[in-house]
């Protein structure tokens, strides 16, 4: 009985009907905003980076950008790290190298092939990179222009799509993979996701082959 006591010794007990109040916010309602606030000021751990999302390009094409980011693709060597049984950890592509995302969208022969095609078309200097970050952060300082860096981006992201894709090809339906098809689709699915989401009407087929882009 004393416990009860104390428990609600403190309550005042109006004679109106109960109610559910946010003891966050001074009127007592809850939103969002309120939420975030009283999350952030939490410690918690901060990301080095974050991910920059591009919305030139569909949300399923930098998703693979993003887990590569994180070597979170399942690739040969990371199924193998889950205990899950395959033939060998070799990259499909050269045939030569451990299977990883870094190994696949960075240093395989295959994507520095592409790269290097990617920096001539887009007129940037040859692109070297040593992780999947690299790649994504090389938008950053290509241009002055604004557009022209998110193309840049864009390609990007679309060209890690494709590498991804062509893997999965080689890997499930034993297509020999080819550098000047992967190239040719890049080109093409990045113009008109670009042209489409940007809404740069005026951007032709032939400014995008000279990569260049208005603004
Ligand atoms: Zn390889």
């Amino acid at each position: 009985m004393q416990q009860i006591r104390d428990l609600v010794g403190d309550m005042y007990m109006g004679s109106g009907t109960g109610c559910w109040a946010w003891k966050y916010e001074s009127n007592g309602s809850f939103n969002v905003a309120s939420i975030k606030k009283l999350l952030g000021s939490v410690d918690r751990v901060i990301p080095e980076r974050s991910f920059e999302w591009n919305n030139w390009v569909p949300k399923k094409v930098a998703i693979v950008a993003w887990r590569a980011e994180m070597e979170r693709l399942p690739t040969k060597c990371a199924l193998i790290r889950r205990n899950i049984t395959i033939h060998d950890n070799l990259c499909v592509l050269c045939g030569d190298f451990a299977e990883t995302s870094e190994h696949i969208f960075v240093t395989c022969q295959f994507a520095q092939m592409v790269w290097q095609n990617i920096a001539d078309w887009c007129n940037i200097p040859p692109i070297i990179a040593f992780g999947v970050n690299d790649l994504l952060d090389l938008h950053g300082a290509a241009s002055r222009s604004r557009k022209k860096r998110k193309a840049l981006h864009a390609v990007i992201l679309v060209s890690i799509w494709s590498l991804w894709k062509l893997r999965n090809e080689a890997v499930f339906r034993q297509v020999n993979p080819s550098t000047t098809k992967v190239l040719d689709e890049i080109k093409a699915v990045a113009y008109l996701w670009v042209k489409n989401r940007s809404k740069m009407v005026a951007l032709t087929w032939e400014n995008w082959c000279r990569f260049e882009i208005g603004g």
